[in-house]
């Protein structure tokens, strides 16, 4: 049964009757049946009128001018409307055969002419009937068209969900496979550490580092498979990295188990999720032991170099190790000849107001300059030195306190000349005080040391810039 009982006057009825009084009668009396007639006396005209009602009954004659009824019947159900149409034929064609003929043609109904009131009426109640269920199975079948079209919809859906799927799965695949191929081919170690310092991943280069293997870090915390000096303090990468910092190079020290030391460079950055949000940290871990070990015997064979050398760097004369030695070497040879021996110990004037106000940097300019200019102003025995900080001495064999004054003096003069210039507006000059003396015999070279010092004292106390000798 359709939902609602079709009413008789929303159902078309078409007529075809080439007798003009036959088509009559049968109009008013389907008409009185309540459906709305539209009548045509021709085949042509039917077809015309069937496309523009789309009937859902048909009272029609079998003989018609212009065209076989049943041909008329098979061109009605080859349309859409075909399909839910009911054929009532009314022909006085009326044998068996005629009968068996129509109905094997599309007809539903077959009615003998003439046409009788009574008989008609059953017929047009049966039809009736017909048309109602056609009216039902017509619905039904839009209903499962649209049933079908929804459900087809929604198979192409998932089906382009299952693509979109499928390609983004064998994307995820490439990229893993990716990450792998570097986790195993990167030369340091790799791990992804969260933020609450839990390993998630890490490739067979950290494990060597961290001396474990695989099945030991499952759910370990990366201070539990790497303790490094950085762990609990403020300077943990991942603590850095979760205030902000956006890379971060560390080197750490680190004991192993058989005793030795080694050192790592580790670049720590954020691992951030897909959608930015930080996860935790990506630390790369490099083992530059060797170059830290080549670093540290180099840095020793310097030092060792320049406890052995004798020279000073900064101004090129001897250094204070090597004047203790040759002022040794020198008394005894005079004590052994009885030849004259001197001693300058000069020191640079107002030198700490200097460095106060320039810099240590110009004050060592101010050195090496003194340096360059001792060293131009000496005869070949003579062994000038770096005493320290900004006091030199000079050795000067076979000479004279008088003829040491000669040479004090020559110093002093040429250093009181030189022109220094610690900023680009100020000019400076710089002098010394000078203490000469000339060795006893018999005295000891510290004896000999500590007068010239006093000497020198004595000629910054009388007013600098100048030579004692005494
Ligand atoms: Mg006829």
């Amino acid at each position: 049964m359709p939902e609602h009982e079709p009413k008789k006057e929303e159902l078309i009825a078409l007529i075809v009757e080439d007798d003009q009084d036959v088509c009559d009668l049968l109009q008013r009396i389907v008409e009185s049946q309540g459906y709305m007639v539209v009548a045509c006396t021709s085949a042509a005209s039917a077809q015309e009128a069937f496309v523009a009602n789309s009937p859902h009954l048909v009272l029609m004659d079998w003989l018609l001018p212009d065209m076989d009824g049943l041909e008329l019947v098979k061109a009605f159900r080859s349309s859409e409307r075909g399909k839910y149409l009911t054929v009532l034929m009314i022909s006085g064609k009326d044998s068996p055969e005629d009968l068996a003929t129509a109905i094997a043609s599309g007809a539903d109904f077959f009615m003998g002419k003439p046409v009788e009131r009574k008989v008609l009426d059953i017929w047009l109640s049966a039809a009736f009937q017909h048309v109602r269920d056609s009216l039902q199975r017509e619905e039904d079948d839009l209903s499962l068209i649209k049933i079908r079209e929804e459900l087809e919809d929604n198979n192409l859906q998932l089906e382009e969900a299952l693509s979109r799927a499928n390609t983004m799965a064998m994307e995820a695949e490439q990229a893993y496979i990716e990450i792998h191929q570097i986790f195993k081919t990167v030369a340091g170690g790799i791990l992804l550490v969260d933020k609450h310092c839990n390993l998630l991943r890490c490739n067979d280069s950290f494990l060597q580092m961290a001396g474990v293997s695989r099945e030991k870090v499952h759910d370990q915390k990366c201070y539990e498979i790497f303790h490094s000096c950085l762990c609990n303090t403020e300077q943990c990468p991942l603590q850095r990295i979760k205030k902000g910092e956006k890379r971060i190079e560390s080197e750490i020290e680190k004991e192993n188990s058989n005793g030795t030391t080694s050192y790592y460079s580790i670049i720590s950055t954020p691992f951030k999720g897909p959608i930015g949000d930080l996860i935790g940290v990506v630390e790369h871990i490099t083992d530059i032991t060797e170059r830290v070990k080549a670093e540290k015997a180099l840095a020793e064979s310097e030092h060792r170099y320049k406890e052995l050398s004798l020279v000073d760097e900064l101004t090129k004369l001897f250094n204070k190790r090597y004047f203790n030695t040759q002022l040794q070497l020198e008394v005894e040879r005079a004590n052994r000849h009885g030849q004259p021996l001197s001693l300058l110990l000069m020191d640079i004037d107002n030198f700490k107001h200097h460095n106060d106000t320039y810099g240590h940097a110009d004050g060592d300019r101010v050195l090496a300059r003194l340096g360059q200019v001792v060293a131009e102003s000496l005869r070949v025995n003579d062994v000038p030195c770096r005493y320290g900080g900004e006091e030199f001495t000079i050795i000067l064999p076979e000479t004279s306190g008088e003829q040491a004054t000669v040479v004090a003096e020559r110093i002093r003069s040429r250093f009181a000349g030189e022109v220094f210039r610690p900023t680009p507006q100020d000019t400076v000059r710089k002098t010394i005080s000078i203490g000469v003396t000339q060795y006893r015999a018999g005295e000891s070279g510290q004896s000999l040391l500590e007068r010239a010092d006093q000497n020198m004292y004595e000629a910054k106390q009388s007013g600098k810039n100048r030579y004692v000798l005494k």
